[in-house]
């Protein structure tokens, strides 16, 4: 940590420094740390535990918008969102997982659900009575995800969704998923809509669970016929991508919240062990090799956080943040990577010792370049918009 804390920095009200310092002393508390039993039994009700114990406690109202639904404000409060997000990954993966996963999963109701809706889905998303998860995923459309083939055809009053959904966080222990399925036979990202369907849908089955290197829940979902009410669509027909990507544009700022937290925690752990480990008669850390490695670890988190906070502002003061969500995402994620890996070297053989904090983050930050669009996605992301920008600028100056 820098002298000056960056819940100081101009970004943030006074209400975000209080919301972080207030969640770090109940995280402290309440989140005990790491799960050794890493069976899917086990990381689902360490999971449903968890959503639980946010939602008693209050912190699940930064996850949705709408104070008439349980809020703590009636748009997503972004900042505050990162700020969660970066504080429980500090304490805990599966608790930061735990809350992003209520917010992206029922983020599209926040933002596009009609009152109804909102109503049945949003105050149990808060209390954390209900889990909520995000589809769009497919085996052929991940990062290109207007590539879709999920298919839902209207029939009378209801839609019939069929196809598969696959890499779905919570899939097996969510009560609803947001899923996009391809509605009408424009190509690409036209003709594609959102729904909501309940968990216990007929024809909604849960073909596979995955298990991966960080655990938490997650699957391939089947749909066989499945038939959602007409009312169960979130916006208009076709709007689907958009609303996919208005959700995400809110939430991947969080993931390098994630990510700077988890490399605070890698800086705080590689602190700790070079200025206690002795060798060749002084401690690691008097080493210059050593205090170029800190050095750098501490200088990248601060150049990642203000990234982070600069795109979480912009949201919340309602301008464009497209490329800097994504300049946020790709920073802090690979910056926090090489933080680990420095901080594992610092530990030497203890860090690669199962259990040990470096190891479980060196295990926790890796999918994190790939999900909610991989590194390569966020380039082409920041290329075009510059590219525009520069465009548009020549244009106008004639
Ligand atoms: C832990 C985890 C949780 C997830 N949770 C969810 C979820 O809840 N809901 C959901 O819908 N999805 C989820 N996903 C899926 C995730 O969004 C996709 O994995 C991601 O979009 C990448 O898609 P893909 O895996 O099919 O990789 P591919 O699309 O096959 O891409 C493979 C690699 O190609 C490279 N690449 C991609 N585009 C380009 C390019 N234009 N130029 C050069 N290289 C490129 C990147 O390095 C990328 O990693 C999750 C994934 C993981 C790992």
């Amino acid at each position: 940590m820098t002298s000056s804390s960056h819940l100081d920095w101009p970004f943030l009200e006074p209400r975000h420094k209080a919301l972080a310092t207030d969640l770090d002393r109940w995280a402290g508390r309440a989140l005990s740390e790491d799960l050794q039993d890493h069976s899917v039994r086990a990381v689902d009700e360490a999971c449903r535990r968890l959503v639980r114990q946010l939602g008693e406690g209050g912190w699940l109202k930064y996850a949705i918008g709408g104070t008439a639904y349980g809020a703590s404000a009636d748009t997503i409060d972004t900042r505050a969102v990162c700020l969660v997000r970066e504080t429980l990954a500090r304490h805990s993966g599966l608790a930061d997982f735990a809350f992003a996963m209520q917010g992206l999963g029922s983020g599209a109701i926040s933002i596009f659900g009609s009152p109804e809706q909102k109503g049945r889905y949003l105050p149990c998303v808060a209390k954390g009575t209900a889990i909520a998860a995000f589809a769009i995923s497919e085996p052929d459309a991940g990062s290109d995800v207007a590539a879709v083939t999920c298919a839902a055809r209207q029939d009378g009053e209801s839609y019939v969704i069929n196809g598969e959904k696959t890499w779905i966080s919570n899939g097996g222990i969510a009560d609803f998923y947001v899923v996009f399925a391809r509605t009408g036979d424009a190509a690409g990202a036209k003709g594609i809509s959102a729904f909501i369907v309940d968990a216990n849908a007929h024809g909604l089955e849960i073909a596979e669970r995955i298990e991966v290197m960080a655990p938490h829940p997650l699957a391939r979902l089947v749909f066989k016929d499945c038939r959602v009410p007409a009312t169960q669509r979130l916006g208009e027909s076709g709007q689907g991508f958009k609303i996919a990507m208005s959700t995400l544009d809110v939430f991947r700022s969080s993931v390098a919240a994630a990510a700077l937290g988890f490399a605070r925690c890698a800086l705080h752990e590689a602190l700790s062990r070079s200025t206690s480990r002795k060798m060749f008669g002084q401690q690691l850390a008097d080493f210059q090799l050593t205090q170029a490695k800190l050095a750098k670890m501490a200088t990248d988190i601060d150049a990642a956080a203000l990234l982070t906070y600069r795109a979480a502002w912009l949201k919340d003061m309602g301008l464009p943040v497209t490329v800097e969500a994504a300049m946020a995402k790709m920073t802090a994620t690979e910056i926090a990577q090489q933080a680990i890996d420095s901080a594992v070297q610092i530990f030497g053989a203890l860090g690669v010792v199962s259990g040990k904090t470096v190891e479980r983050l060196y295990r926790e930050i890796r999918p994190l370049r790939i999900y909610e669009g991989a590194t390569e996605v966020q380039q082409l992301i920041i290329a075009r918009g510059i590219i525009k920008t520069h465009q548009e600028s020549e244009r106008e100056r004639g």
